[in-house]
This record gives C-alpha cells, structure tokens and sequence, in this order.
C-alpha cells in the first residue's frame, strides 16, 4: 500500500499534505457504500418500471439505468486501483466528482433546483471529508455549488433543454434565488461541519497513534532493560507462583523460564518463599541450590508488585545477584590477612625458637659423650634430642610457611607430576593396608611452579592416607574440564565433620596428634598463586574429596 506512515519519533507536522493514513479503508468503504446506494437505486428503477406503466418512468428509465451503471463501472475501476494501491488521492477526487455528477444527473431527472435528490450534494461533500477531509469537503462543496447553479439556472431560464416530463414554467427570478441561496448555504454548512470533523477525527487519530507509538518504543525499553541487566528479576503473583524470569535470572539458578513458570516459588526458591510468608521485604541473603547442585549465596531484594491502577498487590518482584565469587573473593582477603599476620608471628617465634634450640641441642650432644652416665640418663637425653629434632622441623615447617618461596611458573604435565608422587606414595599406602586408585588423563598441562605443585599433591595424598583407616582406598583423578584441569585426591577415611570444614584451610588447625596444621593452608596458598581453586566434598564416616582445579595451560 501507499499510505503514508507515521513516523517512529519526534514531533508530527501539524499539517500533513500526505493523504491520511487509512486512506486505503475509508475510500474502499465509500466505495462499498455507493454500491449498496447504487443496487438500492437499480432495485428501485427495476420495481417502478415493472410494477407501473407511468409515462415519465419510461422515459427517465434510460437514464437511470445509465446513471446506476455509470456507478457500478465507477466503483469497479475504483476497486482496481485500490487493489494496485496507487493514485490513492486521485482516486479520492474521482469518486468525489462522480458522486457529484451522480447526483446532479438525478437532480435534473427529477425536477432541477427543486428536485429532491438535491440532499444527494451534502451526502457527496460528507464522502468528500471522508475521504481527503477538510480539503475534500471544500472541494466537493465548491464542484456541488458550481453543478447546481450551473444546472438550475440553466434549466430554468432555458439553456438546457427539460426532460419533456418536467416541463413547467420558469421560476420567478426572487424563488429561483432563495432555492439556490438555501441549497449552497446548506451545502456550505455541511463543508464546514464535516471538514472539522474530518480534521477532529484526524487529529485524534494521529494522537492515538503517537500515543500508540509512545508505548511500543516505552515497552521495548523496558523490555531490553530485563533483559540486558546482569540481576536477575523474578515475578510472582499474590498466590507466590512464578509469573515471569529473565535470562539473567535464568542464568543464576540455572534453570530456564520454560521449567519454572507457573511452578511455586518454594519448590525452587524456598528462602524467597520463607521470606515472603513472614513479611520480611527489603534485602537480604541467602544460600541457594543452583542446578548443577553446587552452592550459590545469592543476594536478593523482596518488593511488592505496584500497579497504578489497582489498590490490590498483584503480586512481588524479587531482584536477586550471584554473590559466590564476591564472598569468594572476600573470604580469600580475609585468609590472607590472617595468613599475613600469623606468618610474620610465626617466623618471629622461629627464629627466637631456633638459637636457644639449636645451642640446646648441641649442648645435650656434649653432654651425651660424657663416660659417667649411667642408661636411664642416657634414654631420658635420646629423648630430648629426638623432641629436639622435632621442634626443628616444626620450626622450619613454620619458616616455609611464613616466608614462601618466589612462585615460578613454566607449563608442566599435571599428568606427570602426579604419577611421579603417586609412585612414591604407593609403598606408604600399602604399608598402611590402603588401595590406590589412579584415573589420570594424558596430558593435562598447566602453568605451574613444579616444587609448590608437589608439596601440593603430597599434603593431599598424605591427609587422605591419615585419614584412611586400613582396607580403605585413596582414589586419585586428573582430567580437564573445558578450560580447567581437576585433580582430584578421594578418600574413603573419616571425612569432615561441618564444623570442622570451614576452619580447615585455616593456619594451625590440626586434629592429629603432632600434626602442624599447615597442610593445607599451603595447599590453599599455592592455588591462589596458580589463579585455581579447591573444592570440598565430605561428610563424616563418608570420605572425603578435595577437587584442586587450575586453568589449563594452551
Ligand atoms: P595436619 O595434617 O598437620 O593436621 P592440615 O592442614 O593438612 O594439617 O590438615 C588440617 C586438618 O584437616 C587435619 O588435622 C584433619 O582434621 C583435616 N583433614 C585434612 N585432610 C583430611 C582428609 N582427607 N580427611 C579427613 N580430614 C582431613
């Protein structure tokens, strides 16, 4: 179609010289309407020259029938061009003329300035602001006025010739003046009332469609903010049933709209739910069950649904983020403060430590050469040495621990490594009555400072093999998984009671008998300076699995 559209945005002409937009419909409605007046007129026609033998019916009827075929051929080619969609306007102006011609042919049929059908003018001036508006109707009303003075001066002072049926005297010239002053005001009057409502319906049209276009733009706004805003937004109504997720959202709990509409928000989101029934709106936190099974800490804002239009709640909206990583990453500052400060204690204490020790010991060395000792002096000095010996490598544990060694990164075999320290740990793991299991994929390289990696590996089999009671196993995996390399050290010992999960990692805490507690908080150093993390599974009497996971190396 040819219509003229209406802008996207900005502000509309006031005026547009363009026809109006539904052009098309008004000018295919009129056309529809003048076929109904026109089978209406060829029923009335038909019924007046079957049914009566009058003698001016026969002889109007030629031109009748003309006139109604005139409209049928008319409105056919009107069809035609409307299905183009072209010369729209055009066509406007032509079906304008024709009513007018229309209804100045049945005005000089029946009776000129006096006849009738002369209110045929104003029904083709109300086509006209239909069609092309206010423009429209002055036209139609200018072409009816010029039609009809033209026809009833010329009829009635003899220029055109009468249909014989007619004939009659002329009017006196001061009648003649009052029809023809009483037909043009009337048709003026309807040009001006029809054009302002021709230009009303206009300009109310053009305000429903900026209004229209306002909202489309205004709701595909909204629509991009959900979408492309990294919190994830969650709807329900006032019965808590999920009305609606965006991707983001769907991203955080890993699940997609499709499987949580409709579904109650406490089967998925429970600490929403519970929050919810107690009224607790606002903010808050909460640990929550993603998909794939591991453990989010989301924070969420609860805040009811307002609609404008109605006191009653519809519902709430939860606004909620993936705080994992944050407190992640604040738990890893938060260790490594405390690493910092018990690492420049403990290498304090250690040097303190070692002088005394050391001169102690060389003491008890000298005093152990002496001839006159008699053998429980001698046992109680072995003793001391041995304890002595002890506290040094305790000491020097401490030392590793306070002041680590430069990282040096080079890309290694995972892979390797591991099988080299397995084969030393294997002798160990079967004197202590324990199966070794090995899964290792090859090669898994990584970026890495072979030394930290060792110390790394060993802390974990050797942990897994203290814990293990004989008849147990140790299994150990290496594989990747997309950009990550997993290496993962099972055991099927005590496990870890949830307490003691959290305080593990932590410098010091040991629960065995000699143990230095710095396993592995080393372990957990040495990941961080290899840009990796280390994962937990284990619950008591049921093993325990510590997942290292590293990025690959290309
Ligand atoms: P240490 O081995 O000197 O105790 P670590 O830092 O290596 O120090 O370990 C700290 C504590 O973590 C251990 O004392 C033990 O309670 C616990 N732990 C470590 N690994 C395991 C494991 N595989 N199974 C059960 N408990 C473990």
């Amino acid at each position: 179609m040819t219509e003229a559209g209406t802008p996207a945005a900005g502000p509309l002409p006031e005026r547009s010289t363009r026809p109006a937009p539904n052009l098309y419909n008004k000018l295919l409605a009129l056309t529809g309407a003048r076929l109904l007046v026109g089978t209406a007129l060829l029923g009335a026609t038909a019924w007046l020259t079957l049914g009566s033998g009058a003698e001016f019916v026969r002889s109007v009827e030629g031109l009748l029938y003309g006139i109604i075929a005139s409209i049928y051929v008319a409105s056919l080619i009107s069809v035609f061009f409307l299905r183009a969609g072209r010369y729209l306007t055009f066509i406007g102006y032509a079906q304008m003329v024709g009513d007018i011609a229309a209804a100045t042919g049945l005005v000089y049929l029946t009776g000129g300035a006096e006849s009738i059908f002369t209110i045929l003018y104003p029904l083709a001036i109300v086509n006209g602001a239909i069609g092309l508006s206010r423009k429209g109707a002055n036209i139609a009303a200018l072409c009816a006025a010029a039609a009809f003075l033209v026809l009833s001066i010329g009829s009635e002072r003899g220029l055109i010739g009468q249909p014989v049926y007619l004939e009659h005297a002329a009017m006196p010239t001061p009648r003649l003046l009052l029809t023809l002053a009483a037909n043009l005001s009337a048709f003026l009057l309807t040009a001006a009332l029809a054009g302002y409502l021709a230009d009303a319906l206009v300009g109310a049209r053009r305000q429903l469609k900026r209004a229209e276009s306002e909202l489309t733009a205004l709701s595909a706004l909204h629509e991009s903010i959900v979408h492309s805003i990294s919190s994830g937004i969650l709807t329900i109504d006032s019965t808590q049933h999920i009305t609606f997720i965006n991707p983001a959202g769907e991203e955080i709990c890993g699940r997609t709209f499709a499987q949580l509409r409709g579904k109650n928000l406490r089967e998925d989101f429970p600490a929403f739910s519970d929050a919810l029934s107690l009224g607790q709106l606002g903010r808050g936190e909460t640990v929550f069950a993603h998909a794939d099974l591991s453990e989010r800490i989301l924070g969420y804002s609860l805040a009811p649904l307002v609609d404008p239009g109605s006191p009653a709640r519809p519902g709430f909206v939860v606004v909620f983020q993936d705080l994992s990583n944050l407190r992640r990453m604040e738990e890893s500052v938060r260790r490594s403060d405390r690493l910092a400060a018990v690492g420049q204690l403990a290498a304090g204490l250690a040097h303190e430590i070692r002088n005394p020790l050391a001169s102690m010991t060389g003491s008890i060395e000298l005093l152990a050469g002496a001839p006159q000792l008699d053998a429980n002096d001698r046992r109680l000095m072995k003793i001391v040495l041995r304890e002595s010996e002890r506290l040094e490598l305790l000491v020097r544990d401490f030392l590793t621990f306070a002041k680590p060694k430069q990282v040096e990164l080079a890309r290694l075999s995972l892979s390797a490594l591991v099988g080299e320290l397995l084969e030393v740990f294997h002798p160990t793991a079967l004197g202590a009555g324990l199966t070794v299991l090995r899964e290792i994929d090859e090669p898994v390289f990584v970026r890495g400072d072979e030394s930290l990696l060792r110390q790394l590996v060993w802390n974990l089999l050797r942990n897994a093999a203290d814990a293990t009671p004989s008849g147990g196993s140790v299994r150990v995996q290496v594989r990747t998984d997309k950009t990550e390399a997993h290496l993962i050290v099972q055991d099927s010992g005590a496990g870890i009671s949830a307490a003691d999960r959290g305080r593990i990692f932590e410098p010091f805490f040991t629960t065995k008998d000699g143990g230095s507690g710095l396993g592995l908080s080393i372990v957990q150093r040495t990941i961080e300076a290899h840009g990796g993390r280390v994962e937990l599974e284990s619950s008591p009497g049921r093993g325990s699995t510590f997942i290292v996971i590293l990025p690959l190396s290309g």
